[in-house]
């Protein structure tokens, strides 16, 4: 293990549109990485930018202060740490684990339990921000887990994202995810009934944006997505599939707890409707398209 955190090397699984931007993030700040991804390509664009190339969670883990995982959903989490070379049989040097991908409390509390048999600690650090956030190493990071383990990860964070908060123990890190997300679909729902109800009434809808930014009606889904639904470019971004899969974490969690959600059940019900229109692989802004289909209008027309 190295001496100094700022020396530091992170060992770094899960090199997609947001791992790729914060293992760069990581490089900048100091820190040497080590990276490992299913998809070989993606490996191998980061070697050129300096992340040494490995075969294995347990290669990538060898020498590593910390390991971080990027990765889409809990089963492929549960994979990287309980599979064949995974993070419980061959932890990183320094005995943290941190998953920053957004998935299951109740599958976090677990690994936590399972790692700390090994004297590994398990930090729940999920982002918010998006891949510019990731880009710009502005994210805001939720953390859950022990406070000493924390504190040993936050220099990494810091590499990485500018609100960095300890929000309580293993698992809390997701369950605040999961209410910052259910406002992100229930709000990107509203400004697709926005903007659906102001194209009907023949207003301008750039000008519409620009009134509702200058006041209470502005949110961070208005500024960031507003163009792209306007424009009616469906592209890129967060992933359809991705929001649909926090969404079924959402309503997961509020039935263990009995939570009535209603909001969130209509909003997932529309999400589900654009993938069965091929959306999946779209962004967010996409969501605009199923009021499109309502009001059976051409998409950007
Ligand atoms: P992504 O699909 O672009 O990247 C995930 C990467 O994990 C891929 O490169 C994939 O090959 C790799 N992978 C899958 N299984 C693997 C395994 N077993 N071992 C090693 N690598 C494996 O996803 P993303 O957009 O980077 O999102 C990652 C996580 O962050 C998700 O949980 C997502 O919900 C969350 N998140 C995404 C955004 C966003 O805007 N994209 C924002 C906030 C949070």
């Amino acid at each position: 293990m190295s001496d100094g955190v700022q020396n530091g090397c992170v060992a770094f699984i899960g090199l997609g549109t947001m791992g790729r931007e914060m293992a760069i993030n990581l490089l900048a700040g100091g820190f040497s990485v080590r990276g490992y991804d299913v998809d070989a390509a993606a490996v191998a664009s980061l070697a050129e930018r300096g992340v040494v190339a490995c075969a294995s969670p347990a290669e990538a883990a060898r020498d590593a202060d910390i390991a971080i995982t990027m990765l889409p959903d809990t089963p492929h989490v549960e994979a990287v740490v309980y599979g064949e070379n995974g993070l419980l049989g061959s932890p990183p040097d320094g005995r943290l684990v941190v998953d920053m991908s957004t998935i299951s409390p109740v599958a976090v509390r677990r690994m936590h339990a399972d790692l700390a048999k090994n004297g590994v600690a398990l930090i729940d650090a999920p982002v918010s921000g998006g891949p510019v956030g990731a880009k710009n190493a502005a994210l805001s990071i939720m953390a859950g887990g022990d406070a000493e383990a924390f504190a040993r990860a936050e220099p990494f964070f810091r590499a990485m994202g500018t609100t960095i908060t300890h929000v309580g123990a293993s698992g809390a890190g997701q369950a605040v995810k999961l209410c910052n997300q259910l406002v992100c679909a229930i709000n990107l729902q509203a400004i697709c009934e926005a903007l659906a109800l102001g194209r009907a009434s023949g207003v301008d809808l750039d000008q519409l944006r620009t009134v509702l930014l200058g006041g209470s009606a502005s949110s961070w889904m208005l500024d960031r997505l507003g163009p792209a639904m306007i424009a009616g470019d469906a592209s890129a971004g967060f992933r359809i599939d991705l929001m649909l899969k926090d969404l079924r974490l959402v309503q997961e969690q509020a039935q263990a707890l009995a939570v009535p959600l209603p909001g969130t059940a209509l909003v997932t019900s529309q999400y589900v409707e654009a993938k069965a229109h091929g959306e999946g692989a779209n962004g967010n802004q996409a969501l605009f398209r199923v009021y499109d289909r309502m009001s059976n209008r051409t998409p950007g027309a």
